[in-house]
């Protein structure tokens, strides 16, 4: 190879690579993550529920819809019945994500966490001193039902990389607010209500004019 190609194809490995660390290194987790959350779900006016009656009472009104615990898409792994239950717009998120992801890897998603009561997030507290907070302004975002959890066990790195490409597209967007955590392998996201316009947008417009690597819909 002659000496400029090859420094050309040095140039474009090392740019690559600064922009997929890039694009990962916004999921990371900090400090004020769970605070800033927290505000994201005030701001959506999103009530936390408390225990399961309050969730049928949700479900009653139609601010929580089922979920159903198998498509073609996804499936929910060690999710209990009274949690399968997501808002409106964070179901739609997953029926979207996970059809893409489908489309392009021949695979559904493995969903491992939806809506969280207080009461069950203290359950889980009890068990696992990492678990987050079931009150004040640190509390988990999944009591809000706006918040899931997809397993990244068993993902090749393209896998990976796609769903941190596409997440993180969103997440500057401001679509969603997406967490990669390492000590369970998954992604946490809160999708924000405003997500519903934005798809509403896109399928209104023929040109595009979302984030780019959105996908192919
Ligand atoms: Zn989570």
């Amino acid at each position: 190879m002659p000496r400029h190609g090859k420094n050309t194809l040095l140039l474009l490995v090392a740019c690559l690579s600064l922009t997929l660390a890039a694009s990962g290194a916004s999921l990371r987790a900090t400090r004020s993550s769970q605070l800033v959350q927290n505000q994201r779900a005030d701001g959506d006016r999103l009530s936390r529920m408390e225990d399961d009656s309050m969730t049928e009472r949700f479900v009653r009104l139609k601010l929580l819809e089922p979920v159903p615990s198998k498509t073609s898409a996804y499936y929910l792994h060690a999710v209990r019945q009274d949690n399968r239950y997501l808002r409106p717009w964070t179901k739609l998120f997953l029926s979207r994500l996970s059809s893409q992801f489908r489309a392009r890897f021949g695979r559904p998603l493995r969903v491992t966490s939806l809506l969280r009561t207080a009461e069950y997030q203290r359950s889980l507290q009890r068990r696992n001193g990492n678990a987050a907070a079931d009150d004040g302004p640190k509390r988990s975002a999944h009591l809000t039902g706006a918040s899931l959890d997809i397993s990244k066990k068993g993902m090749t790195g393209a896998q990976r990389q796609w769903l941190r490409n596409v997440l993180s597209s969103l997440h500057n967007g401001g679509q969603i607010y997406a967490i990669e955590e390492f000590r369970q392998p998954v992604f946490h996201i809160l999708v924000h209500r405003q997500y519903e316009n934005y798809v509403d947008r896109k399928s209104s417009s023929s040109d595009a004019t979302g984030p780019k690597s959105v996908g192919k819909d």
